[in-house]
């Protein structure tokens, strides 16, 4: 797109979209699939032969031959098998067809992906079905259409059905409150969420001299430079050309894609970037964030980079993540989370905190949970952004509100009017608190709450799954109580001032990564869930189970199956990481610095004979020497180690986490110290500051 005023001629333009249908599509149909995405209710064959008709139209006209089912298993990433639009028309020649029948169900054979046991009981295929609110789209010459996955008896073994469900379920719920509040025209409300997504790019022809990168896609060794991330001048700082034009393209990518890509800049950590899109609802954000994943990655590759989308490519410098905006929306465009100005929309707005703040109060090790995993063990509970205990911030204003509801005293507006604060009467909160608090996990940002523990490189369905059901569960109970309340405004400021008192102790407003912070949060009773092993137990602790289920989001061995999964994951990223440590080890560092140490003795041998001095030569060969020793030691023991791994899943976890992880440490931290003493073309791969400030 080299004229800018062509954007909005771009976007979309390889999407399948509402006007699109409008356009393609008899009135009749299109009113069939609105109605599908509006009430659910499913499309009867002739529409959906004729949607497909149109979508295959569409798509050949854009020089597509193949079409998939795009969806995403519980890896975490997305799944696609492609068909060719091909039927065999007679007289040895072939014509292009699609079916409704194609398009709204298709099979898959499911038993290549993890299930964590659900298939044992159940029927190994899958099947995929269109999910009908999420549109189609090209990519490189295929017709991708967003589906669910599910097994034969209906268990979902995709992270898209329970996302639905849950925005179903909170809608439903939501909209209960909504009428207490004499709000009778609104029909659904909508789970929002932006996903800022934060990544590395480096340059391509030194990833592919690092195996760890490569296979890992974190480097397992590196000694910190002499400089990373202390002059503070990456953050926000011009965007250099070649990263620019990587941009610049990510952009046009994504924009024809339907996403709606809005802010980029560089990040904390040298070569570290961002890119966040305009919110939309809950379901297609998680689809748009997959894409922009996998595109991003492309793009790359264009561009002779690689992007890291891992949340710790490098030790030592600030890791990545994924701010979750999320909010609740009317289908009338309001948003349920900003302040009002009039005391019902104040008092609304308060039960609705309330419900929030409870919410995560009760669930905080399930919402924990959610952002447990290998890669983000490296930045929560490691002393950087944000902490392993969830609170919540709320920002000097609404805390003080929130205090002085709690105990029932006055408001001081900074230096003005003094304020009783009831539900009836509260101060202008300022939408956007630049002051805000960046150490914080869950942060109220104005009209929505950031939740940033959210890893660089995950789905953020799990999380939003979670929010999602959260909500719904208490605004439930909130319902129940104040639609069988006979004096509706007196239990409501009741409830509200109940909720606030009972969970206070979620709400912190101070700094995150102080140490007493830890303290102060143990003596709450917070969760301090630093690993993943100590966070993933929490999946199926009865509490949660039991809410899930309820809500009728995972049955109780879909939510038993999900945790199996994560378990497994764990071991099994740790052990290719170990064993590709090993693997560098043995085949690059310890030949590299044996080379190294050898022709430092033939030297000192030469200038010995010579009769010159030669202190560096064996000073540095004998600790080179050394090291390699420990080195080879430890990693014997790694490799001894690996072989010990128990077959028990949570057993195999925990000892992963307890041996091999240490043994992991050892070993880089001795490798590391060989990098120093290494003369740079012995090192057999490219260090962080090649990796760091080449582009
Ligand atoms: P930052 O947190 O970096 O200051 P922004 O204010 O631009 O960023 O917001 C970050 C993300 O939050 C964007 O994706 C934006 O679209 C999204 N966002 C804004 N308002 C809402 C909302 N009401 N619900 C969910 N996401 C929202
Ligand atoms: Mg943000």
């Amino acid at each position: 797109m080299s004229n800018p005023t062509k954007l909005p001629e771009l976007f979309g333009s390889r999407v399948f979209n509402e006007a699109t249908m409008k356009e393609r599509l008899s009135t009749a149909s299109y009113q069939a699939w609105k109605r599908s995405v509006t009430d659910g209710t499913p499309l009867d064959l002739a529409t959906a032969n004729e949607i497909a008709e149109a979508m295959k139209q569409w798509a050949v006209e854009r020089g597509c031959t193949h079409y998939t089912h795009w969806f995403q298993p519980t890896t975490g990433v997305t799944a696609e098998k492609h068909e060719a639009f091909i039927t065999p028309a007679g007289e040895g020649k072939a014509m292009m067809e699609f079916s409704g029948s194609e398009l709204v169900r298709g099979e898959s054979d499911a038993s290549s992906f993890p299930s964590g046991g659900l298939r044992a009981t159940f029927e190994a295929r899958g099947y995929t079905a269109w999910d009908p609110t999420s549109f189609a789209f090209i990519k490189e010459g295929t017709l991708c259409i967003p589906t669910i996955f599910c097994s034969y008896s209906g268990e979902a073994l995709d992270k898209k059905t329970p996302l639905l469900r849950s925005m179903e379920d909170v809608s439903r719920q939501a909209v209960r409150i909504l009428r207490l509040f004499g709000d009778t025209q609104t029909k659904r409300v909508v789970a929002q969420v932006g996903p800022e997504q934060e990544y590395f790019l480096i340059d391509k022809d030194l990833y592919n001299r690092r195996k760890d990168l490569r296979v890992t896609g974190r480097t397992l060794f590196g000694a910190k430079p002499s400089r990373t991330q202390e002059l503070d001048d990456h953050y926000y700082g011009a965007i250099k050309p070649r990263v620019a034009a990587f941009m610049k393209d990510l952009d046009e990518t994504l924009w024809a894609l339907g996403v709606c890509s809005k802010t980029k800049h560089n990040e904390a950590a040298p070569s570290q970037h961002e890119m966040a899109p305009i919110y939309t609802d809950a379901n297609t954000a998680c689809d748009q964030n997959q894409l922009v994943m996998e595109v991003m990655k492309k793009v790359a590759d264009r561009h002779n980079l690689v992007c890291l989308l891992h949340e710790k490519p490098f030790a030592g410098v600030n890791g990545s993540g994924k701010h979750d905006n999320w909010s609740l929306g009317t289908d009338r465009g309001e948003n349920l989370f900003r302040p009002g100005s009039t005391p019902s929309q104040n008092a609304q707005f308060l039960l609705l905190l309330a419900a929030f703040i409870k919410g995560v109060d009760e669930y905080q090790d399930f919402l924990r949970a959610t952002v447990a995993f290998p890669g983000n063990d490296h930045r929560l509970g490691a002393l950087e952004a944000p902490p392993a205990i969830i609170s919540i911030f709320l920002g000097d204003e609404l805390g003080a509100v929130v205090d002085s509801i709690i105990h029932g005293t006055e408001y001081k507006e900074a230096n003005k009017r003094t304020l009783k604060i009831g539900v009836d009467v509260m101060p202008p909160i300022p939408q956007d608190n630049t002051d805000r608090n960046r150490t914080s996990p869950m942060a109220f940002t104005g009209n929505k709450f950031e939740f940033r523990m959210v890893g660089s490189s995950q789905s953020i369905s799990g999380p939003n799954i979670a929010l999602n059901t959260i909500m719904a569960e208490e605004l439930k109970q909130f319902a129940d109580e104040l639609e069988a309340s006979q004096n509706f405004q007196e239990d409501l400021q009741k409830l509200i001032k109940r909720v606030f008192t009972e969970h206070q102790r979620i709400i912190f407003n101070g700094n995150g990564y102080d140490a007493s912070w830890v303290k102060e949060a143990e003596s709450r009773g917070l969760c301090n869930l630093i690993s993943t092993v100590d966070a993933l137990p929490m999946y199926t602790a009865p509490k949660n189970v039991d809410l899930f289920v309820r809500h009728g989001i995972y049955t109780q061995e879909e939510i038993k199956a999900r945790a199996e999964i994560h378990f497994e994951n764990y071991t099994s990223v740790l052990s290719i990481e170990a064993r590709t440590m090993v693997d560098m080890i043995r085949h690059e560092i310890l030949p590299a610095v044996s080379r190294f140490a050898a022709d430092l003795c033939a030297q000192a041998d030469r200038k010995d004979a010579q009769g010159v001095s030669h202190k560096y030569e064996t000073a540095t060969s004998r600790e080179v020497g050394k090291l390699s020793d420990s080195l080879f030691a430890a990693c014997e023991k790694m490799e001894k180690d690996l072989k010990a791994i128990p077959a028990d899943a949570v057993s195999a976890m925990v000892y992963c986490h307890e041996t091999i992880v240490p043994d992991m440490a050892q070993a880089r931290q001795i490798a590391d110290t060989l990098e120093t003493l290494t003369a740079s073309d012995y090192w057999p791969f490219p260090v962080y500051s090649d990796l760091m400030f080449s582009i």
